[in-house]
């Protein structure tokens, strides 16, 4: 038959994390594939889409939902949360406060959304700016930081870098993977 049945999945998708993390510019890398030294935060949120094929008869709506301003509150609101299906946890491996930040997020993420289920949703950590990495004294364990997502309800974490383009792609498609396959 013609024409075919396409499967299209909007997603809202939440990127959050302290201030400065890099959470503009991963958005900003995966959907747009560029990388500056300077976005301006404007107060509230701004929306990237990114359109994925992710098999010949099923498109989807990566909907990323960018915080600005309100990473210095104590959570955001609920309205926020509402409705998101995944989400990305930033931190900057160059500031050890904004590790110590993660669970903070993490806990005020799964106390205001979960799946229709119930379930949390699925999240991931990036642990970003890794190409500064060897010039800091933080170091990535990645027993460590597998048992942090263990104890932090984290499906799974990756080093990433917006600046250098690394692991970007493939902590978007872990992601949508894991949405996938509760779909
Ligand atoms: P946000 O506040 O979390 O949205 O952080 P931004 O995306 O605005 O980034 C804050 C600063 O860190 C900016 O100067 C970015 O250029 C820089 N930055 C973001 N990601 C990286 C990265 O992977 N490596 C390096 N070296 N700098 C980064
Ligand atoms: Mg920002």
């Amino acid at each position: 038959p013609y024409p075919t049945d396409i499967r299209e999945y909007l997603y809202k998708i939440l990127v959050i994390g302290d201030l400065g993390t890099g959470k503009t510019s991963i958005i900003k890398r995966y959907v747009h594939n560029i990388f500056s030294q300077n976005y301006k935060s404007t107060i509230g949120v701004d929306f990237a889409l990114k359109v994925i094929q992710w098999s010949p008869d099923t498109v989807v709506r990566m909907q990323l939902w960018d915080i600005a301003g309100q990473e210095k509150f104590s959570g955001l609101t609920r309205v926020y949360y509402k409705e998101a299906v995944a989400a990305l946890v930033v931190y900057d491996v160059t500031r050890p406060k904004t590790f110590e930040a993660v669970p903070k997020w993490k806990a005020d993420l799964d106390s205001k959304v979960s799946l229709p289920g119930g379930e949390p949703i699925p999240v991931v950590l990036l642990a970003n700016k890794t190409d500064l990495k060897d010039e800091t004294s933080t170091s990535l364990d990645p027993e460590e930081m597998e048992q942090f997502c263990e104890d932090n309800g984290f499906v799974k974490w990756f080093g990433t870098s917006a600046k250098d383009n690394r692991n970007i792609d493939d902590a978007a498609r872990f992601l949508l993977e894991e949405i996938m396959n509760r779909e």
